[in-house]
């Protein structure tokens, strides 16, 4: 994973520039309801959530910011359509990023206003171009939402930006459709130095959502492309915090964690593998070194691929080997293989 050239700081949290991939949600409680965006946001941040968004429609909701920043230590992002006046007060408040396309807040004062207002606290601006709104003449020109379209769109209002001598800019492209998706983060990473945050719009409910956003997130941080990321699901957003993790971790990046390879069982199978996979999953959530553990069902493929991984276990008749850096450590019977292996992964804390 390389991610972008330029960096930019949301409060407490670097994107691109080499920083590790932000994992970001988006809170969906009524802006009105104070008290259950605070619970909503504690509750993303303990799943692991690194920076919230909240909606900003007006401006009684501006008082969202403050609440938010003193309730939690995630960074605020002020999520604001078309009133500049509302871009400008979240800043006020404390907001530690705005995101708001400067080509749809009227005149060239507003984005000037909101330009010099982000760039004095050092308050960065994502523009979040999105398949769904694209400015019409950029849609009259390509016939329809493609990927040089959402491209052109994001230098567009970049454009706006810079004029002002602002550059603290993140950019996000999305579109539902994942060709398309991907098509448009891969030639905005050719074309700008900015940072990238990744999502796939409207990805759906959470089963279709999750694999969805594996696809696009996925085969774009694979390439290296891509500093920060959404997933998008019909679904509380501590699932979409969740699913991020997993996406992370199934790509090996570093901080997340243990990585379990299980089999999925076969004719030769002697123990039970799922409950087996299913305590050592469990027992080493939230385990704070990265690696990775096997749990194999058999001793005709088990023991090469637990080799493989820094910790495994491989099955046998009622019992099982377990392994630790390729060295076998001993057999066990099946119920206190969980048991030992874990004593072996503590044995390397010491
Ligand atoms: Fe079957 Fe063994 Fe492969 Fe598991 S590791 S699927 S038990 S052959």
């Amino acid at each position: 994973m390389s991610g972008s050239e330029k960096q930019v700081r949301v409060g407490g949290v670097l994107i691109g520039g080499g920083a590790p991939i932000a994992i970001q949600s988006m809170l969906s409680v009524p802006s009105t309801d104070l008290g259950g965006n605070v619970l909503q946001a504690r509750r993303l941040e303990e799943a692991g959530c690194r920076i919230v968004r909240v909606a900003v429609p007006d401006r009684e909701a501006v008082a969202l910011i403050p609440a938010l920043k003193a309730a939690t230590s995630m960074p605020v992002v002020a999520d604001i359509h078309f009133d500049h006046r509302l871009a400008l007060a979240c800043v006020e408040a404390g907001a530690d990023k705005i995101r708001i396309n400067p080509g749809n807040i009227g005149s060239k004062e507003a984005v000037r206003a909101v330009a010099q207002a982000c760039g004095a606290r050092g308050v960065p601006i994502r523009i979040g171009v999105n398949s769904g709104s694209l400015e019409r003449h950029i849609l009259a020109k390509y016939g329809a939402p493609t990927a040089e379209a959402l491209v052109e769109s994001a230098a567009y209002h970049a454009a706006l930006l810079e004029e002002f001598g602002f550059s603290d800019i993140v950019l996000s492209l999305k579109s539902s459709d994942l060709y398309t998706m991907i098509a448009a983060y891969r030639l905005a990473a050719k074309r700008f130095a900015y940072p990238l945050h990744l999502g796939v719009t409207e990805a759906g409910t959470a089963r279709i959502g999750r694999i969805k956003s594996a696809i696009g997130i996925g085969s774009l941080l694979a390439d290296g492309i891509g500093d920060t990321i959404r997933v998008s699901l019909t679904a509380d957003p501590v699932e979409e915090v969740a699913a991020a993790k997993d996406i992370l971790r199934a790509l090996g990046a570093p901080g997340c964690g243990v990585q379990i390879i299980s089999c999925p069982t076969c004719g030769r199978t002697r123990v039970d593998l799922p409950a087996l996979a299913r305590q050592v999953e469990e027992r080493l959530a939230g385990f704070p070194r990265d690696c990775k553990v096997a749990v194999m069902g058999c001793v005709v493929n088990g023991p090469g691929e637990a080799r493989e991984a820094d910790y495994g276990i491989a099955g046998g008749e009622d019992c099982g080997l377990v392994f630790a850096h390729g060295e076998i450590l001993g057999k066990y019977p099946q119920d206190e293989l969980v048991d030992a292996l874990l004593r072996a992964i503590e044995a390397d804390e010491r």
